[in-house]
């Protein structure tokens, strides 16, 4: 599948806030927002004028890039989003955290999201018992997902474990190191997602 190949700290850059593409490094003073707080390119450190149009199409792409989302996908959450009961932005939010690259990273089982889709595709983990090798797999509540049986084992699993176990895991997540696995307690709410991100202006992009 088609994917972002450039240098992710300009994404980050262009957002004005860390989208934590990197892993390690978006913890320490090599970040690249911490050396160059402004926008990248020739214009970066110039005067900003932005349209209401240019708020809008900010959001939706620091959401899209937070979580590793392509333009035509992320177009297919919008659409589930609005058919579902409840405030779409939310509804979106939701949605984009269920996917199982997210919740594997949030669950200390990869270093960043690039890492954990690598590792679903690799067939390294499973939901219920059966082998899951989408990253795009939406999660309920009520799922357990594990690192497989034949991956535990593995010095880079140990060593990635070892490496997050400090990190904060959502509420919404039960994680059970020792086991290497965890269960969707619940789907998150709106205050459980740390994404800096004004939703109302992705519906309102999208609702045009
Ligand atoms: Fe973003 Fe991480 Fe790069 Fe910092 S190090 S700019 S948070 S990708």
């Amino acid at each position: 599948m088609a994917r972002y190949t450039g240098a992710v700290c300009r994404l980050c850059r262009r957002e004005g806030q860390k989208l934590f593409l990197k892993g390690e490094r978006c913890y320490s003073d090599k970040c690249g927002i911490v050396r160059r707080s402004y926008a990248p390119g020739q214009h970066g450190q110039g005067r900003k004028k932005t349209s209401e149009y240019g708020l809008q199409l900010r959001e939706k792409q620091k959401a899209r890039r937070f979580y590793g989302v392509l333009e035509g996908q992320f177009a297919k959450y919008f659409d589930m989003a609005e058919r579902k009961q409840g405030v779409t932005g939310e509804n979106l939010l939701r949605i984009l955290e269920s996917r199982i690259d997210n919740v594997a990273y949030r669950c200390g089982f990869a270093s960043s999201r690039k890492e954990a889709r690598q590792l679903v595709r690799h067939g390294h983990f499973t939901v219920n018992g059966k082998k899951v090798n989408i990253p795009s797999y939406l999660l309920k509540a009520g799922d357990v997902i594990a690192i497989a049986n034949k991956s535990k084992a593995s010095e880079k699993f140990k060593a990635v474990i070892e490496a997050n176990s400090a990190k904060p895991v959502p509420k919404w997540l039960d994680v059970d190191r020792q086991n290497s696995q965890a269960t969707v307690v619940e789907l998150p709410q709106r205050e459980d997602i740390d994404l800096e991100v004004e939703e109302h202006l992705i519906v309102e992009l999208y609702s045009k």
